[in-house]
């Protein structure tokens, strides 16, 4: 059918041209996603396995067939137990991404956590309470949480409020949220070894607040106690003496656009908390 040419008894056609694009397509794909991560070297090593296996059937090996088919599952296993959390990700966001934020449920509680965030930072700010606010985004920061208190209550105003109050036991340290839970409180952080604090008169809660970003994938409120500034740190950068607008405005796109960020994120982050 649709034959393009023929050598020998062997033809090729239209049909065997489309199937060659497709597996090359899918294969792009899939290394463009995980490029320069982790997984990109696991991949690697999957196909070279495949392209002898696909040798050793083509010649009739049975015994190298046999023994490559069986590395080429345990390879498939493997993957799959190392890559558990991603992949789990990665089929939730295929599920979610062509419709369902944007005709569905356009997530309500991302607006209502950076509401409550922006109001919360700005009281602490008037009574120059000092606070540090990390929101883990895609990847779980366990770690770090396992250095603090548990909480697992749902944000609001006073609770953070309560919880970065001087004399209150769980004002030091830092708060971890996901979505619109507190996590933990009183949770050490990563100090940042960044040299642009040199010059600025920022101690130790600024260099967890970064410090945190450089590490994963997290945005980091911090409201400073001797001035009453606010600052926000993401990805290794510190934007320091916001207005409440820009607050506001930086939460509500910052908490959504890396929950939608795609399916690259998602290696690239595990690669970096690696
Ligand atoms: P401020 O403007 O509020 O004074 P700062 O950046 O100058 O902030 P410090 O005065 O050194 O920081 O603030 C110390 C507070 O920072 C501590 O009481 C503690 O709550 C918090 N902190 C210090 N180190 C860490 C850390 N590694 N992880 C989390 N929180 C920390
Ligand atoms: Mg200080």
């Amino acid at each position: 059918m649709f034959e393009i040419f023929k050598i020998g008894f062997m033809s090729f056609t239209f049909l065997d041209l489309l199937d060659i694009a497709m597996v090359s397509f899918i294969i792009y794909k899939i290394h463009s996603i995980i490029k320069g991560t982790i997984a990109a070297q696991i991949f690697l090593g999957l196909i070279v396995v495949l392209f002898f296996s696909f040798i050793a059937q083509a010649g009739n090996l049975k015994a190298l067939g046999w023994l490559l088919k069986l590395l080429t599952d345990i390879w498939v296993i493997a993957f799959i137990i190392l890559f558990q959390p991603e992949i789990r990700r990665f089929l939730l966001l295929l599920g979610k991404q062509p419709f369902g934020s944007k005709f569905f449920k356009r997530d309500e509680t991302e607006d209502e956590v950076a509401d409550i965030l922006t109001t919360a930072a700005f009281e602490m700010s008037q009574h120059q309470h000092g606070a540090l606010i990390v929101l883990e985004r895609t990847i779980g920061i366990k770690s770090f949480i396992d250095t603090g208190e548990r909480i697992n209550s749902e944000v609001s105003v006073n609770l953070l409020r309560s919880i970065f109050f001087p004399r209150s036991p769980l004002h030091d340290g830092a708060v971890i949220m996901k979505n619109n839970i507190i996590l933990a409180a009183r949770c050490t952080l990563p100090l940042s070894n960044s040299t642009k604090f040199d010059k600025l008169p920022l101690g130790m809660r600024h260099r967890a607040g970064l410090g945190m970003t450089e590490q994963a994938d997290v945005i980091c409120l911090i409201v400073s106690e001797e001035t009453g500034s606010i600052s926000i740190a993401e990805d290794g950068k510190l934007y320091r003496g916001l207005s409440r607008d820009s607050v506001r405005k930086y939460l509500t796109r910052r908490i959504e656009s890396k929950q939608h960020k795609g399916l690259k994120g998602i290696f690239e982050l595990f690669n970096k908390s690696k």
